[in-house]
């Protein structure tokens, strides 16, 4: 069942890894799940989506970066990776909070296409890095599970202040 909004932490679909995308399924994800996928990532202002978000549970996620148009990305795969850098994430799935982790600042990803074509791309920066962030939901993995426990607890502790606040304001 997909939803029209992000879903939040403690979420069991978030934690469920996503399924490779077949033959048969694919019609699905591109008719029903991306289009939707797309919709609910512009609603909440996020640049990406992971198909769990949603509570779809096929390996695909989108991307709109600043001034391109949304791109697909079906069964990603990360490839080569170098060098770590510091970065400042956020997610829509734990709003309210942000906290700095390590990511890899260049990779390579091959990954699956709208019409089943396999793709690969060199990616770096910013985009490198929501990749890293949208295959880790796809794997069941939230950005907080990179943090040591101090900085976690910190930035949980700042969600649920939103999370309270914001439902006081409604
Ligand atoms: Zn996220």
């Amino acid at each position: 069942m997909l939803t029209n909004k992000v879903l939040r932490l403690n979420r069991d679909e978030l934690r469920t890894p996503a399924i490779p995308v077949t033959q048969e399924s694919i019609a699905y994800v591109i008719q029903a799940v991306v289009p939707k996928m797309i919709e609910v990532m512009r609603k909440e202002k996020g640049l990406g989506l992971a198909a769990n978000q949603i509570g779809d549970i096929h390996q695909v996620f989108v991307l709109e970066m600043e001034g391109e148009q949304p791109q697909t990305f079906i069964n990603p795969e990360v490839l080569e990776e170098s060098d770590l850098v510091d970065h400042v994430e956020a997610c829509l799935s734990i709003p309210g909070t942000s906290a700095t982790v390590k990511r890899f600042n260049k990779l390579k990803l091959r990954y699956l296409d709208e019409s089943m074509t396999s793709q690969e791309v060199s990616l770096e920066g910013i985009k490198a890095i929501a990749v890293q962030h949208e295959v880790d939901h796809l794997s069941g993995l939230l950005y907080i599970d990179h943090l040591g426990d101090t900085s976690r607890m910190f930035c949980l502790n700042k969600h649920k202040k939103f999370v309270k606040f914001s439902s006081r304001m409604r």
